[in-house]
């Protein structure tokens, strides 16, 4: 690794973000751990998130032309590790969603996008299901980590 991927690397883990689950059912149905999220556009309501070009995922989101993004709550650190290929017991998608997410988005595929080793997936939000709010489940330097939240 050259100083500058590590420093990118590094850089990058100081970034702190929310965690999110990516799913999408074609024939099979898959969910994949995402924290590269984005809002992109209001009107019309736009996200995007870059997702690996090896991800299982990605042919299945093509096929789909749809997928969900579940936005995680503190204490569902296992069900990102499960979907990011470390499996829990018990962990799974219900109506192609994480059951207990903040929010999940329902997603049309608008357009994908070239991204180096990634590739860019923009949505178009069609319907959002709203959870019970609480605090989410945060991601930095390398770890997971807790919002100061008011009792
Ligand atoms: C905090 C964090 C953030 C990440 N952010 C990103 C990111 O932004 N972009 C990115 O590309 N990668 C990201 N990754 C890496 C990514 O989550 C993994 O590389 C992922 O496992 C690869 O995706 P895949 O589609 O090949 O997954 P797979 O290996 O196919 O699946 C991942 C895991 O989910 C389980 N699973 C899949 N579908 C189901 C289902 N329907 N029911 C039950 N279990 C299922 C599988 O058994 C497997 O254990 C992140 C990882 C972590 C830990």
């Amino acid at each position: 690794m050259t100083s500058l991927e590590e420093a990118f690397k590094e850089a990058l883990s100081r970034f702190a973000s929310g965690v999110t689950v990516v799913a999408a059912r074609a024939g099979e149905e898959r969910g994949m751990t995402a924290t590269a999220f984005m809002s992109l556009s209001l009107r019309p309501p736009l996200v995007a998130l870059a997702v690996s070009e090896g991800a299982r995922l990605l042919p299945l989101l093509e096929e789909a032309g749809a997928f969900t993004v579940s936005f995680l709550r503190e204490g569902q650190e296992g069900v990102s590790e499960h979907f990011a290929g470390r499996p829990r017991e018990g962990v799974g998608l219900v109506e192609g969603r994480v059951e207990g997410a903040l929010a999940v988005l329902r997603c049309r595929l608008e357009a994908l996008y070239p991204g180096g080793d990634h590739r860019l997936v923009v949505g178009r939000v069609e319907a959002v299901d709203l959870g019970e709010m609480g605090p989410p489940l945060v991601y930095f330097a390398r770890g997971y980590r807790r919002l100061l939240w008011p009792s």
